[in-house]
Parts: C-alpha cells; sequence; structure tokens
C-alpha cells in the first residue's frame, strides 16, 4: 500500500470537501436509509394536498400518544400536543423540563402545500363533445409540465347546508383520471414558435371531465348534466356548490424508486413532504429529550406563506405565547433563545442543466441535508441570511452527531432565485437557517430526491431537537 505524501494529508486536512453518504455508509445503514424511505413513500401517497398532509400526520401524532390541544388549553410540562390550524396547518409540540427562557424553544418549520392546479369557482363547461373545468394554478409551474398526464381530483366542498364533503378521484386503481389536452406536433408550428413559458397559457389549463351527453330532448349542456348528475348522485352537490369548494387536480402518480439500484425516489409533491416527513418522525422518534420542541407544518408556502394557516399567520407566535404563560416565563426572552431549522427543499446540481448552477456551491444529490445560509434573489433579496454564529452553531452540533450534510445556494446568482419560510421565522427573534433537501425537477409533476439526502434530514433534525 502506498503511504500517503505529506502535502497529501495536509490538503485532506485543511481543506473542505462533501461527502456521498452513500459511499461513507456501511451496508447496514444503507439499509436503515432505504428503510426509511418506504415510510416516506406511504405518506406521500395518502398525503397529496395540505389538508390529507394534516390529517396523515395527525394520524402518525396520536399513534405516538399526542393529543389534540385546543386554543386556551393549559400547557403543562410533559405534554405532548397536536394543534389543527383550519385543518390545512398542524403545529405539533411536546414541552420539556428545560427552562425555556435559558434554552429556548427548538423549531423545525416545513411546509405541506405543492405545487398544482386549482378550480375555478364556477368551473364546469361543455365544448364540442367534452366537459371541462376552468382553473387557476396554484404555486410556480412549468404550465407545459402538466399537460398530458394523468391527474387525480382531491378536496372539500362545503355545501349550501353547511355539510362538508371530501372528494377524491383518481387513486383508486379502477378510478378515472383527469387530463389537460396539449395541440398534436401535426400542427404546433405555431405553438413551436412560442417561448417554453408563453406555449401553454394559463386559461387553456382546462380538465377534461366527461363526453357522455345525457339522455335529454330539452337540455343544450347534455354532457355537463351528466357531469352535474354523477357528482349530485354521488356527493349530493349543485354547481353552486363548487363557489365554496377547495378542489385541486394533483399527478396520480404514486411515488416510485428510480433506477437500478433504487437509491431515489420519484413522486409528486417532494416539495416541502420530503421536509415535512422527517420533521415530524424526527419530532415523534426523539423521547428522549428535555428540550421544548416545535414543529410546524406549514400551508400556502407556495404562494408566499399568506393567509392564517401560511407561516406569516401569527400562529406561531401565539402559540409561543401561550406556552410561556401557561409555565410562567417571560415570551421576550423565550422567543431570543429559541433556534429554528425552516425545513425547505433547495435545487440540487443537475449537470443536464449545468449553466444555470455555480458547482462548487450547490447541492449534489447523495451529499446530506443542505444548509442554505440564504436564500432570495438578486443581491440577497427577500431572504433570512443567517449569521456566521448560529451556522457556527449548527455546524458544531452535526459535527458532534456525526451527521453528512453540505452547504446549497440555489443556482448562481443572478440566474433565478426562491424564498422559503425561514425570514418570517427569524422576524419574530428567532435564529433560523434553512436546512432541506436537494430536489432535481423542483416543481415538476413528479420530482426527484435521493433516498440518502431524506435520511440524513432525519438524523439532522434528531440532533437539533434532542
Ligand atoms: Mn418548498
Ligand atoms: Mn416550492
Amino acid at each position: 500500500m502506498e503511504e500517503k505524501s505529506a502535502s497529501r494529508e495536509m490538503f485532506e486536512k485543511l481543506s473542505y470537501k462533501k461527502k456521498n453518504v452513500f459511499e461513507e455508509s456501511s451496508p447496514e445503514r444503507i439499509k436503515k436509509i432505504f428503510d426509511y424511505s418506504e415510510g416516506y413513500k406511504k405518506y406521500l401517497d395518502t398525503a397529496k394536498t395540505e389538508r390529507e398532509a394534516v390529517l396523515e400526520a395527525i394520524k402518525l401524532a396520536e399513534s405516538r400518544g399526542y393529543t389534540e390541544y385546543h386554543l386556551g388549553d393549559k400547557i403543562n410540562i410533559g405534554d405532548k400536543k397536536y394543534f389543527n390550524n383550519r385543518s390545512k396547518n398542524l403545529l405539533l409540540f411536546r414541552v420539556g423540563k428545560d427552562d425555556i427562557e435559558k434554552d429556548g424553544i427548538r423549531i423545525v418549520a416545513a411546509h405541506i402545500d405543492s405545487p398544482r392546479i386549482d378550480l375555478k369557482q364556477i368551473p364546469l363547461y361543455e365544448d364540442s363533445g367534452m366537459s371541462f373545468f376552468k382553473t387557476h394554478y396554484y404555486g410556480g409551474i412549468k404550465k407545459y409540465q402538466w399537460t398530458t398526464i394523468p391527474l387525480a381530483l382531491h378536496g372539500v366542498v362545503v355545501k349550501a347546508d353547511g355539510e362538508t364533503v371530501n372528494i377524491t378521484v383518481g387513486e383508486a386503481e379502477d378510478d378515472p383520471i383527469f387530463y389537460i389536452n396539449d395541440l398534436l406536433p401535426h400542427l404546433s408550428a405555431d405553438q413551436n414558435s412560442k417561448t417554453l413559458g408563453n406555449a401553454i397559457s394559463g386559461e387553456t389549463l382546462n380538465i377534461l371531465v366527461g363526453g357522455l351527453p345525457y339522455d335529454s330532448e330539452d337540455v343544450s349542456d347534455k354532457i355537463k348534466l351528466t357531469v352535474l348528475s354523477i357528482l349530485n348522485e354521488k356527493y349530493g352537490m349543485t354547481e353552486e356548490d363548487f363557489i365554496s369548494a377547495e378542489l385541486s387536480l394533483v399527478p396520480a402518480y404514486k411515488s416510485r424508486d428510480i433506477g437500478f439500484d433504487r437509491a431515489l425516489i420519484g413522486a409528486y409533491g417532494h416539495d416541502d413532504r420530503v421536509c415535512a416527513y422527517p420533521a415530524l418522525t424526527a419530532l415523534l422518534d426523539t423521547e428522549e429529550t428535555d428540550r421544548t420542541v416545535f414543529v410546524i407544518l406549514a400551508d400556502k408556502e407556495e404562494i408566499g406563506s399568506v393567509g392564517n394557516t401560511g407561516m406569516k399567520s401569527e400562529i406561531l407566535y401565539d402559540m409561543i405565547r401561550e406556552i410561556s404563560r401557561s409555565l410562567g416565563k417571560n415570551e421576550i426572552v423565550v422567543r431570543a433563545h429559541s433556534k429554528c431549522l425552516s425545513a425547505d427543499v433547495t435545487a440540487a446540481y443537475d449537470p443536464n442543466f449545468a449553466d444555470v448552477y455555480e458547482k462548487r456551491n450547490s447541492a449534489m444529490v447523495s451529499c446530506g441535508a443542505a444548509m442554505s445560509k440564504f436564500t432570495g434573489s438578486r443581491g440577497k433579496s427577500s431572504t433570512n441570511d443567517a449569521s456566521a454564529e448560529y451556522v457556527g452553531y449548527i455546524r458544531k452540533l452535526f459535527s458532534e452527531n456525526g451527521i453528512i450534510w453540505q452547504t446549497a445556494e440555489l443556482g448562481k446568482v443572478d440566474a433565478g432565485g426562491g424564498g422559503t419560510v425561514a425570514m418570517y421565522i427569524a422576524e419574530m427573534n428567532i435564529d433560523t437557517v434553512d436546512l432541506g433537501v436537494p430536489v432535481i425537477s423542483m416543481h415538476a409533476p413528479y420530482e426527484v430526491i435521493s433516498k440518502a439526502d431524506l435520511y440524513t434530514a432525519y438524523e439532522a433534525f434528531r440532533a437539533f431537537i434532542k
């Protein structure tokens, strides 16, 4: 065996290099990584909307002894609670015996909404032998990617009498699915000359929902009537009920392993359930802590964290105040000493599109959960730029716990950019930094992540909250 030269040894000691998690892992550890991924895939397939993600998270939490918290309840040391904010936003917390004025609260915040296609309030019409739903897309999508793929309908309808009906069509093996048409290549001379962003317009994202005329002589929209009659028969709803509904089209695909070696997972909605799931399971699996820990599963991140179920809602602030008051602590001191990991995805370096990335500072697939000191765009605009001290604190914590992680910047300077919930939590005077899983083809109907990165995110969150 060749001896390492002194300079080689010195180089290894002084220089920084990312590590591939699989390469660093024993076969036993790789098995753990793969086993953990199976639970995640199940969660993905049952939680395609924020409402479903909340329901599934509650099921998991209840199975581990968490009970429902109602605003105004007294909070005690030892409590394991979840607060269900309007079925779209979930706050889970456990109260430890450590002094929260001294140690603060540990917060992991992820979001559970994903880009998708929402129905308009008067969606149904028929034209030329087909009936369609009009839509308005939700979040940042590349519209052309959502045509000619199988779509499932998920959501709720609040009927005239106030009853809420849940609807899911397109997930069961024998369910029908829905569809957005695209133009045949033979007639696409004009469409092909348009830019990618303009080739499909928002108003052509119409959902194909029927083609069978109702057996009637004196109705003009017979195909529309067939659809209405089925909806009425199945859900007791009328066309007017669409006005008070939240119905979304999501890809009808299930999550699948990708590649001969199954190292990767393809699925709809990795952003951001690939952080929400490890955040949730890290909390549920960490029984040995005396800390007070919060996990927030937020809604509306993809449209700016707005509204009373988004991260800009004061609900987190309210909850910290309630815990502080219940325990006789000063909430201002508690917040000042709290720490947060904003758990959102980042772009994984993709060699097929190398020109938009700066390779040295990009997240690499399978090199672990990625920390983004800052996100934003055009000169770090709209970001929480975490302090060197806080990044240093997390770095030391991860190093002491053997976590393989990496740093990330979302693409080249001025190539674009994006934001996360980090800045809204930081605004509460809480130290915050982004840590999440790198994603390939982010916001596409089918996104890709590495099982290794998913698992290290779980390990990182566990180390943070224990
Ligand atoms: Mn996200
Ligand atoms: Mn996103």
